[in-house]
């Protein structure tokens, strides 16, 4: 027994000096490492702040900037010392226009980094909302095929009308070129332009796609084609209905469009591009074909600027043909509860779903606008067009 004893404390002697001859070389090598670099975390490059970023004093929002620098650089925010606490680091920095950059700088015995962002201060933001309808075409045969007196004699523009009626509700429709059966724009005739002015100021047009087949049309088309069935599309509005009825469009079918056709996008006006931002099977998806970091911030974001192309990206909160009329406000009401997607309520539907014909008609469906845009209205957002001002919002 005592041999074995004394061999087994000999064995424990041995094992502890090896675990510290092992640890302390690791660790001395890690005491040489310069550290996580400099990165701004809080907010993100193209964050859109508002009140609910921060605290509103003297006309300026105070926001917290804070990130990861090496543990002993010192650390400075647009030139003010950050606080300190291991690799993270933070600064209060007050915002005093739309647009500010944000510098961070550390230096320390591995040299200098910088990292510098941009966000946006949307100054004057108010809750507020905005419909969107995508896939508009039937409305448009139907009104050349019946020839009505009047454009709301067609049950869907009657539909939407009352809903505005009801509730101020502001309506873009966004349509295709063609049906394709053999009904296309050229053929919608332009003497309802008299009540298309008259219901400019809640009911307008935009372009879509040329038509719903094939899907995902501008997923890998050129940025050429799009634009020439976008122009294809707006001449026939100008024409039919008129310039105060036109607006770019905020929908592009199925949301996605190569990279590349973000600026001839902004050139032809577009300012606020609405997308899903949903993964599936690991693939983020309806997301412009956006980077997976900023496809992941806007699942959980109101918006987010893309600085390169001048578009910020708008987060769809609902699918009203998706959801039934008793879960439209469990839908909604959790997102007034969180400051990242209390702001704007980006509400949304598909026109098939309201004709008796289409094989996934909703007869409930005006009655699930009709929640949505009730909740809406009795908790204060305000009906607003995406196209003007910021976001809808004032500037
Ligand atoms: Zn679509």
């Amino acid at each position: 027994m005592k041999t074995t004893t004394a061999t087994r404390r000999q064995f424990l002697q041995a094992a502890t000096a090896g675990a510290a001859a092992a640890v302390v070389p690791g660790w001395k090598k890690a005491y040489g490492q310069p550290g996580p670099a400099l990165r701004i975390e809080e907010p993100v490059h193209g964050a859109v702040l508002n009140r609910r970023h921060g605290q509103t004093v003297d006309g300026s929002l105070k926001i917290r900037v804070s990130g990861e620098a090496p543990v002993r650089d010192a650390v400075t925010v647009n030139g003010a010392p950050a606080q300190r606490a291991g690799t993270s680091f933070g600064a209060e920095l007050m915002l005093r226009r739309k647009e500010t950059e944000i510098v961070a700088l550390a230096q320390g015995s591995f040299g200098r980094q910088e990292h510098r962002i941009r966000v946006l201060w949307d100054q004057h933001s108010q809750p507020r909302y905005r419909f969107s309808i995508d896939d508009n075409s039937f409305f448009l045969r139907d009104i050349t095929q019946k020839k009505y007196a009047s454009l709301f004699d067609c049950f869907y523009l009657k539909g939407l009308r009352e809903l505005h009626s009801k509730y101020g509700a502001r309506f873009v429709l966004n349509i295709y070129y063609t049906t394709d059966d053999g009904f296309e724009l050229p053929q919608f005739p332009d003497r309802y332009q008299g009540e298309w002015r008259d219901n400019a100021d809640w009911l307008r047009l935009a372009f879509h796609a040329h038509a719903n087949l094939p899907d995902r049309p501008y997923q890998y088309a050129a940025p050429a084609k799009l634009i020439a069935d976008l122009d294809q599309v707006a001449e026939q509005i100008l024409r039919f209905a008129g310039e105060q009825t036109y607006t770019p469009p905020t929908v592009i079918h199925w949301g996605m469009v190569q990279p590349p056709a973000l600026k001839p996008l902004y050139q032809r006006g577009v300012r606020v591009l609405s997308g899903f931002f949903t993964q599936s099977n690991g693939i983020w998806d309806v997301n412009y074909l956006l980077d997976d970091t900023r496809s992941e911030y806007l699942s959980r974001h109101d918006a987010l600027m893309d600085f390169d192309s001048g578009i910020v990206f708008s987060k769809v909160d609902i699918v009203c043909n998706n959801v039934s009329v008793d879960k439209i406000v469990p839908t909604l009401e959790p997102l007034t509860k969180d400051p990242n997607q209390a702001e704007i309520m980006d509400l949304f539907t598909h026109e098939q779903y309201f004709w008796p014909f289409y094989v996934n008609y909703r007869p409930d469906h005006f009655q699930r606008l009709d929640t949505a845009l009730r909740w809406a209205t009795e908790n204060g957002y305000k009906p607003v067009f995406y196209h003007e001002g910021f976001l809808g919002g004032p500037v």
